[in-house]
């Protein structure tokens, strides 16, 4: 019988440990060696582009797009802000100025219809992000950075393996990043990955991923000694050759964990659909949702850390969703941004990984409706 659920869990095992065995016998562990080169080919053909670099997370990924892209100091970068503030600070690391705008109240990602209020003479460029994974709205916003002369960055940290309108992702935008945190839902335990149709920002980028040098398997079997000279700031943003072993095993196992995921959100809503007290997560039906979380918004009247203690209380473990970037300290006095801002106040983040039994889902289904239906809770 179910006593406890975990908020997430990677699905890992017998076959990662082989294929860090296999690297450790090949001697290559440092990053940007061979067992790097195959994931990235391999991940190349998961993501519908045929450029991919491996990198260290996906706040670097970001950050190296954004590089290869030429931002500048002064520049203004158009941010989605309900995200994991890695999307503003990687603005912020290229030297440029964030401007966060509101999201959509049902799917969270950047509402198109304020892009256009947000350009100045200094925007460059758009980075929408996927909240939770649901691809953002790819048509709509490439449009918009047409018809004004900018780029798209994906924040796709959490939507390895979804697709939006048939399409992959990392099809959708002049870059897409990734990240493949222990929370996300295929991991090395920390890593990420940076991929686009264009092959020369893709190159430039691994230029500066590896301070600003090719990488040293590039040299292996030269007839010379070749000796590379630093005329570029660079940085160490590589994926070690043990977590890409790893990650080749992901990827394999990435249908299923997507399947997993997917049956347990189907079983969420046929548990939850009818609890007024709760609105359930919108998955839109021209995308599909890879259900890096399982989001709820708790109705207005409840009081959300109250309902949170008590579920963690009976076991069931749960955390806020993730963050209104427009209210963290660091970014300074911003505009109001309503939708954000209450969402940011009202998520609860249930239990959601590829390892959870019927049972489990019951479990922590019964513990929601017996909580947010008791007065005790209510602000
Ligand atoms: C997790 C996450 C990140 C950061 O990923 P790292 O690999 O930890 O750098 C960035 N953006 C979003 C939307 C995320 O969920």
């Amino acid at each position: 019988m179910t006593t406890s659920v975990a908020l997430g869990a990677p699905t890992v095992g017998q076959e990662e440990l082989d294929a860090i065995r296999e690297v450790f016998e090949s001697g290559w562990l440092s990053g940007a060696g061979p067992s790097c080169l195959a994931f990235e080919r391999e991940f190349a053909a998961v993501v519908g582009v045929d450029n991919v670099l491996s990198t260290s997370n996906c706040g670097s990924a970001l950050h190296l797009a954004q590089l290869a892209l030429g931002v500048k100091p002064g520049d203004e970068v158009i941010v989605g802000d309900y995200t994991f503030p890695a999307t503003g600070h990687s603005v912020l690391w290229s030297g440029a100025t964030p401007v966060f705008v509101d999201v959509r109240p049902d799917t969270w990602s950047i509402d198109t219809a304020l892009i256009e209020a947000a350009i100045t003479p200094r925007t460059v460029g758009i980075i929408a992000v996927d909240p939770f994974g649901q691809p953002a709205d790819y048509d709509e916003i490439n449009a918009i950075a047409r018809k004004h002369g900018l780029w798209v960055i994906e924040d796709a940290a959490c939507a390895t393996g979804a697709t939006y309108k048939g399409r992959p992702v990392g099809s959708l935008a002049d870059m897409t990043a990734y990240s493949f945190h222990g929370r996300k839902g295929i991991t090395s335990g920390e890593g990420g990955a940076l991929a686009s149709a264009d092959a020369e920002r893709i190159a430039h980028a691994r230029k500066l991923h590896t301070y600003g040098i090719a990488p040293a398997i590039s040299r292996e079997g030269a007839a010379d000694l070749p000796v590379p000279s630093f005329d570029e700031l660079g940085y160490n943003y590589r994926l070690s050759d043990v977590q890409a072993a790893i990650m080749r095993v992901q990827l394999k196992r990435l249908p299923d964990l997507l399947a997993a995921r997917d049956r347990i959100a189907a079983s969420y809503a046929a548990h939850l659909g009818d609890l007024e007290e709760v609105q359930l997560p919108t998955a839109l039906a021209d995308r599909t949702h890879p259900w890096q979380s399982y989001v709820v918004t708790v109705a207005p009247e409840l009081d959300r850390g109250s309902v949170a203690m008590a579920l963690r209380a009976a076991g069931v473990g749960c955390n806020f969703g993730t963050y209104a970037s427009h209210l963290q300290p660091l970014y300074g006095p911003q505009p109001d941004l309503p939708v954000s801002a209450d969402i940011f106040a009202r998520h609860i983040a249930i239990p959601m990984h590829a390892n959870l039994t019927e049972d489990d889902v019951a479990f922590v289904a019964d513990h929601l409706r017996k909580i947010v239906t008791d007065p005790a809770h209510r602000r």
